[in-house]
């Protein structure tokens, strides 16, 4: 048997480990190289390529059902539970908290919530909208786990390491949001975001007042191919008087993007964080990537202003 194997950077050090472990009950194995951001981003390609007979996925929970023999290996981690009793701390004016975390601390919310209730909290914990598979677990694209407790909780807490999925269900929510990171031994609540994101988000639109050409940028990764709204968004710009053009990769190299002169803005069809909390990619491209709602705005904006000079 054939095995492509697969792992996000993160885990990429125990690539050696495994594949001689398939190695050695007589599978032939070969370790996919290329940057992965999820189970969004399968190896589909390559492993189509090499004609393997199954793909295995490290680190991430199914995404979506695709059409090749993929199996996942989740990473679980105890992190430790240490820094629960300094939180209590930041949680005192609030009864009633919403949990979540991602895949890899999933299974210690049981403990997390004992402990919280314990303390004299009411913990809700919600359902994912749909990529993310378990309750309270949250992507970065699947903030659901949060979005669902908003309106019945005081405050939420994220439980685990790292910005990147707290932001995503800071920025879908509106409750005091208080972040545990165990192996940083920091707490802290992360509400100034909010704000700054949207100024950031404004700030963007406004820049765009004057543009003409955008570039819409379509992933061909198996969770964020998105062709039906990128033309849709297309017929928007068209019928607007500007110009769109579709543009197409798998991963989008910012530096490479940055090359294709004359696109005033680019629109966002594939990961939905792309270009919302990455000012970097903004910095190297040299010009904004905006995501659709942003786009309609630019377009309402500069129809009112063309009403407004007749
Ligand atoms: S946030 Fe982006 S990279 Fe992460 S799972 Fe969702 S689409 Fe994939």
């Amino acid at each position: 048997m054939r095995i492509l194997l697969q792992f996000p950077e993160g885990l990429k050090q125990k690539a050696l480990e495994h594949a001689k472990a398939l190695e050695s009950e007589g599978k032939e194995v070969f370790i996919s190289a290329s940057p992965t951001f999820g189970a969004c981003d399968l190896a589909l390609d390559e492993a189509r390529m090499i004609k393997a007979d199954k793909l295995v996925h490290f680190g991430h929970a199914e995404f979506h059902h695709v059409d090749f023999n993929v199996e996942y290996v989740e990473y679980q981690i105890d992190a430790p539970l240490d820094m629960l009793p300094k939180s209590l701390e930041y949680l005192k004016d609030y009864g009633t908290i919403g949990l979540v975390t991602t895949i890899q601390h999933v299974h210690q919310l049981d403990a997390i919530k004992k402990f919280y209730e314990e303390n004299g909290k009411m913990v809700k914990i919600g359902r994912p909208f749909g990529f993310a598979k378990k309750p309270g677990q949250i992507l970065g694209c699947d903030v659901g786990s949060a979005v669902s407790v908003d309106r019945e909780v005081d405050a939420h807490v994220y439980f685990g390491g790292g910005m990147f999925h707290p932001l995503g269900a800071l920025l879908n929510t509106k409750k005091p949001f208080l972040v545990v990171e165990p192996f940083t031994s920091t707490v802290r609540f992360i509400d100034e975001y909010r704000d700054k994101y949207a100024k950031r988000s404004k700030g963007k639109v406004l820049s765009l007042i004057d543009a003409k050409n955008f570039g819409i940028l379509v992933s061909t990764k198996n969770g964020q191919y998105n062709i039906n709204l990128a033309k849709i968004l297309k017929k928007k710009i068209d019928d607007a008087g500007l110009v769109g053009e579709i543009l197409v990769a798998n991963t989008f190299d910012f530096m490479s993007l940055g090359n294709t002169r004359g696109f005033d803005a680019f629109v966002n069809t594939a990961c939905p964080r792309i270009g919302v909390d990455d000012a970097d990619a903004d910095r190297a491209i040299g010009k904004p990537i905006i995501t659709a709602n942003e786009l309609m705005q630019v377009i309402t904006i500069k129809g009112e202003l063309k009403h407004n000079q007749k």
